[in-house]
């Protein structure tokens, strides 16, 4: 009885392995969708918004798993008409807002990869391979910013993750008594991106005191007001905690003084964190690396690759000047687990990480590196950094007026010196989301409405900079009509 019922279960369950010819079929499918993305990738929209087309909305039973299933290509159209038609095509060179990647089409297949073989890459008993792997990306990361093998880090589903796991290790170096915490100070500018705020919430840090520090007229860190800030919390028996300096703000690309902000860290003996989930892969080009100069002097760094490697969204990564500051808060043990401590020396990437189980990322980001090559990346992000300058240079000859210039690839822009004009900007602005050809974002500064490009699609080239150009003379026309 029991055996028959196995056995008619069995009947059902070898369905999910399919044979060697329905797998060829699956992947077929798929790998075409996929492909005929890509080929009339440059005939799409870069932005589509369905509440401007209702009869192109689904229902949700589309999403719903049923008790039967559903023929590959039903779930390929669904998954074509719903998924890559709505919203921001973030594959798209067009895409100028926000911050851009596009996704290396070889960072798909490292996935494919990954999850075709299903390695269990956290641990180096399940997977040396897999360990060896990941580290060598950290160790390639860490040498960017001038590490050595003392760094440390791992690398996580992006930024906000990072960041998280940085401000937990620096917990742990500061705070170890619970009265501690209210006696802690983070010191950052209003520009620091929000996660670092949602990293302080998670990572039980609440009652910590917050002194945001003024900026400079190009919205960098000002020193006097930070140094003041330390010295004050010093004198008054505080506990100066964490300065969060940024390597390239999301709203407009500026780099804080790293090296004056690592001169002042070390002074009170403070942890300095760096965002450069954004601008960090930047320093791979010797005319930008200066601007990191003291970076390498922070405790922690987070960098995205999903960002500024142009690799799909799900990965980024937090560097760790002493790595062992990580695996102490990261680094637990069980009874169950016993096996894979025979070889404890070796690198784990779990022992760095929140994780246990997960996605084994660094194919994605293994096999578009190998495969291209660093020079050929190195390419693309200087093109990005020069188009930015075009851009800029062509938006200022044609009477717009513009915020500061770029540092790495963001820079903002308006028509106006002030508020009476934000009207006439959004109107601007929500006439290039109407089109959706190429897409850009905005943010308000001190009351001000700015129209804000980023450029770090390796998509982009110098035809998408002209389209959008055009676009926004055709929309800024249209808008003045509009407003009168
Ligand atoms: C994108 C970004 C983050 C957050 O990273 P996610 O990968 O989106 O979680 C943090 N800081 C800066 C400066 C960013 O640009």
């Amino acid at each position: 009885m029991l055996k028959e019922r196995i056995r008619e279960l069995e009947v059902i369950s070898k369905q999910l392995d399919g044979t060697s010819t329905s797998r060829d079929e699956w992947t077929e499918d798929v790998i075409h969708a996929g492909l005929s993305f890509l080929d009339t990738l440059r005939q799409q929209k870069t932005y589509f918004n369905p509440v401007h087309d209702q009869s192109n909305n689904a229902p949700d039973t589309l999403w719903e798993p049923q008790e039967t299933g559903v023929p590959m290509q039903d779930l390929l159209r669904t998954y074509q008409s719903q998924i890559w038609n709505h919203g921001i095509n973030a594959a798209s060179g067009g895409h100028f807002g926000y911050i851009p990647g596009g996704g290396l089409y070889p960072g798909a297949l490292g996935d494919y990869l990954a999850a075709t073989g299903n390695t269990y890459a956290g641990i180096a008993y399940a997977s040396p391979g897999g360990a060896k792997m990941e580290e060598a990306m950290i160790r390639w990361m860490n040498a960017i910013v001038g590490w050595g093998s003392e760094a440390g880090g791992t690398l996580t589903s992006g930024g906000s993750l990072a960041t998280l796991t940085a401000l937990i290790a620096a917990r742990d170096q500061y705070i170890s008594e619970p009265g501690q915490l209210e006696h802690a100070c983070i010191y950052m500018t209003p520009q620091a991106h929000h996660c670092i705020r949602k990293a302080i919430h998670l990572a039980g840090l609440n009652f910590a005191k917050i002194r945001s520090i003024r900026m400079n007229q190009d919205y960098t860190m000002n020193l006097e007001d930070l140094a003041k800030h330390l010295a004050d919390d010093h004198s008054q028996g505080m506990i100066p905690f964490m300065i969060v300096g940024s390597a390239g703000t999301t709203d407009t690309g500026v780099i804080d003084p790293m090296q004056e902000i690592a001169g002042l860290a070390h002074k009170y003996g403070t942890w300095f964190h760096v965002d450069a989930a954004y601008g960090g892969f930047f320093a791979l080009l010797p005319e930008l690396l200066p601007s990191f100069k003291g970076w390498e002097k922070a405790d922690s760094i987070v960098i995205d690759p999903h960002k500024g490697l142009f690799l799909p969204y799900g990965i980024g990564a937090v560097l760790i000047r002493d790595r062992k500051k990580l695996f102490n808060s990261m680094r637990y043990s069980a009874a169950y687990m016993q096996d894979a401590e025979v070889d404890a020396m070796d690198y784990s990437p779990s022992d760095y990480s929140p994780e246990l189980t997960r996605h084994f990322r660094s194919v994605r980001m293994w096999l578009p590196l190998k495969f291209f090559g660093i020079n050929t990346i190195r390419a693309a992000i200087e093109e990005k950094h020069l188009l930015t300058k075009y851009l800029y240079a062509q938006l200022n000859q044609r009477g717009w007026d513009m915020g500061p210039q770029p540092t790495l690839s963001v820079f903002l822009f308006r028509i106006g010196h002030d508020p009476s004009t934000n009207a006439l900007n959004r109107t601007i602005a929500s006439l290039i989301h109407q089109d959706g050809s190429q897409f850009i974002s905005t943010t308000t500064l001190e009351g001000i409405f700015w129209l804000r490009i980023a450029v770090l699609s390796f998509r982009s080239h110098l035809e998408e900079a002209d389209l959008l150009i055009q676009l926004l003379e055709a929309s800024r026309q249209k808008a003045a009509s509009i407003i009168g």
